[in-house]
């Protein structure tokens, strides 16, 4: 069957799936392997005019061969993994790296599984991870250079504020302008942006090369380079085809690509911002072991003190603001099915119990903390850690935490009834 194709894309499908580029040059594969926000080069062994150079991984597209089948041939021979192409590191012009006359070097962007070992194979004497800034570190085969830097750009921004940084420096990476303002990226940041998805926790607020910084929003680069900011992200939260930054929002003048600057978040703001979010944690976790009892069946799902998790199921929105959280809960049909009895809930004398339970823990002053598995990157799975008495608290959440619970000192639970629910208000004392 012949079918016609006016617009050309079946040309340019076929092109993206051949060893030849459109004016018949050579396609070389590499692959921009990153795991964790670093990225993966590999020491050549040679031929002599080459070895000890470091390069991105990855070889010749054979005659009739899919570019992208082959760089997983390539890193399976050469470092024995087993990856994901999940998109293009995209290079100037038609989309392809200069590399000669007769080539072109197409940098395509790798996912690992998380516990998929590299080792160097024939082709390589060394493998490593480089954090975004320390390519400059090695000697890098010229042609490589470029393409790996922007791959590098491509971790997406590794963020502080997880283990409580509140200043540092970072490097420009990408300037965009936002209708009067300039959204900033840089390559580190302490500054906790608003979350797309979750929006539960506000930005920090401060300041940028010490300008105010007016907002500060999650961002997602696409591989064409088309960055969406908050609720114009059309992915979730993570997703592997784009690079998550963190877009700080300034009226200007704007610092150009390249400039280092200082990041300096205010530390009070965030400090009630901490302190109420933690204490959010604290009190769904009462609210989980003081309503236990209005269960009839096996609940859904359990907490990770092994309690039915009435948080996690009927949650629907979290607002935290500076000392305090305000939790809606519904009740409605499907919890019922469930099995809880929300006409069981008489909210004073739960409340009080919650209140009493909070009080114990706070009194133990148990250390918080919150677990990154080593990845720094904006959308790294994170999980606040609290060691109460009994069973440890555990709760997945990107937001910011104080360290220990004797800063929510005089914290006070308000349970008051919604229509279908409860709203849960929970407050510091300062
Ligand atoms: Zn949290």
């Amino acid at each position: 069957m012949d079918v016609s194709d006016p617009d050309g894309s079946d040309r340019d499908r076929s092109d993206l799936a051949s060893h030849l580029t459109m004016d018949g040059r050579l396609v070389v594969v590499a692959a921009a392997v990153v795991r964790s926000g670093r990225l993966l080069g590999a020491r050549r062994r040679g031929p002599s005019q080459l070895a000890g150079l470091w390069e991105l991984p990855g070889g010749k597209v054979e005659p009739g061969e899919d570019p992208r089948e082959a760089l997983l041939r390539e890193l399976t021979e050469e470092l024995s993994i087993d990856a994901a192409v999940v998109g293009t590191v995209r290079g100037p012009g038609t989309g392809d790296w200069p590399l000669t006359d007769e080539s072109v070097l197409r940098v395509l962007r790798v996912r690992l599984p998380p516990d998929e070992a590299v080792r160097p194979g024939p082709a390589h004497d060394q493998v490593r991870w480089f954090d975004p800034w320390q390519l400059g570190e090695v000697p890098w085969l010229p042609a490589d250079v470029a393409p790996a830097q922007a791959a590098a750009e491509g971790v997406g921004t590794w963020v502080g504020f997880p283990t409580g940084e509140v200043s540092g420096t970072g490097t420009v990476i990408r300037v965009q302008e936002l209708g009067q303002q300039f959204g900033i990226v840089v390559d580190r940041t302490p500054f906790h942006p608003l979350d797309h998805g979750w929006p539960d926790q506000p930005a920090d607020e401060g300041t940028l090369a010490g300008q105010p910084v007016k907002d500060v929003l999650t961002g997602a680069i696409a591989d064409d380079g088309v960055l969406l900011v908050g609720s114009d992200i059309d992915v979730r939260r993570g997703d592997s085809s784009r690079s998550w930054v963190v877009v700080h929002v300034v009226a200007g003048p704007a610092p150009e690509p390249g400039e280092e600057v200082a990041l300096q978040v205010d530390s009070q703001h965030r400090e009630r911002l901490s302190a109420a979010h933690t204490a959010c944690h604290l009190a769904a976790l009462a609210m989980n072991e003081v309503t236990a009892d209005c269960w009839h069946k096996d609940p859904p799902r359990r907490d990770s003190r092994g309690n039915p998790d009435l948080d996690q199921s009927s949650i629907q929105v979290s607002r935290i603001l500076p000392d305090e959280a305000h939790d809606e809960y519904r009740f409605g049909r499907s919890l019922r099915k469930a099995g809880f009895d929300a006409a069981g809930l008489r909210l004073a004398a739960y409340r009080d119990r919650a209140q009493s339970l909070l009080d114990t823990w706070v009194a133990t002053g148990a250390a918080v903390r919150v677990e990154t598995g080593g990845d720094p990157t904006l959308t790294a799975r994170r999980r606040w850690v609290c060691d109460l008495p009994g069973r440890p608290g555990v709760i997945p959440c990107g937001g910011t935490h104080v360290t220990s619970l004797t800063q929510l000192a005089g914290v006070r639970l308000a349970w008051e009834p919604m229509a279908d629910g409860l709203l849960v208000r929970t407050s510091l004392g300062r």
